[in-house]
């Protein structure tokens, strides 16, 4: 079944997105190392390096996961910022939880929504969801539920894969639909999860629409910067 696609019925992507990563959970940060071959650090490091986000300033991280973009967020803010580490399903945020704790960082951590934040209006300065926003059931909802929570002339990333340069679009496919279920069946035993995966980066927007969803929900000077050759591209907009 290809879940990815818009006809299957909402509630059954929700149900399988949780399911997908109820069951990838445990293996998820050794599974994104060895099929990126590394570069999800690279992509993610790059995120957390060019974001302009204040000492001391709020950030929340959605669809945070085990807490890559997290860890990072906390040591820009410093002891005196607040990043709080959230993410719809409580199995991926308790290896984030339980990883960070081990790293000695104690960050708040929620259970949540992103179609529904637990959160006031104009109150982050920053919010990040990475690897995330190609998950969720109603993206327009999520982006305006984003742009809500953040304060006047705070920014939204959002990195996500994207639309390969055309080129090397049939490597990646190959790469995609081949390598990665065989991978997924190797070293997690979970084929079905990582056939899902490789559905949802193909049905995901491409950078220019995605551009477009952010402006529709209010968001201004959004732009993106592909990184390798558009795998993947990190999109930024601000609240004015
Ligand atoms: N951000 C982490 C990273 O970059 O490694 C984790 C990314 S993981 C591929 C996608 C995450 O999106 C999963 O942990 C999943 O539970 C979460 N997710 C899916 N739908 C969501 C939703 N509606 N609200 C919040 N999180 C969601």
């Amino acid at each position: 079944t290809h879940f990815g696609f818009q006809t299957v019925n909402e509630s059954e992507k929700a149900n399988k997105v949780a399911q997908v990563f109820h069951s990838v959970a445990k293996n998820y940060d050794i599974m994104n190392d060895v099929m990126s071959g590394g570069l999800h650090r690279v992509w993610k490091h790059f995120t957390i390096n060019t974001a302009r986000v204040p000492k001391g300033g709020k950030v929340l991280d959605i669809a945070g996961g085990t807490g890559d973009l997290s860890r990072g967020w906390a040591k820009r803010v410093g002891k005196e910022g607040e990043v709080w580490l959230t993410d719809i399903n409580s199995s991926m945020l308790s290896v984030g939880r339980d990883r960070l704790l081990n790293e000695g960082m104690i960050l708040p951590v929620a259970v949540c929504d992103a179609e529904k934040l637990p959160f006031p209006d104009n109150y982050f300065d920053l919010v990040s969801v990475s690897f995330g926003l190609r998950n969720m059931t109603h993206k327009d909802v999520a982006l305006s539920e984003m742009y809500r929570v953040l304060k006047p002339g705070g920014t939204l990333l959002v990195l996500e894969f994207s639309k390969v340069y055309e080129p090397l679009a049939p490597a990646y496919d190959f790469y995609s639909f081949k390598f990665l279920p065989v991978m997924g069946k190797l070293i997690a035993k979970d084929a079905d999860s990582y056939q899902y995966l490789a559905e949802s980066i193909r049905m995901h927007p491409d950078q220019e629409t995605l551009k477009q969803m952010m402006l529709d929900v209010g968001f201004d000077q959004v732009d993106y910067h592909n990184l390798t050759a558009g795998v993947v591209a990190l999109h930024k907009g601000v609240k004015f």
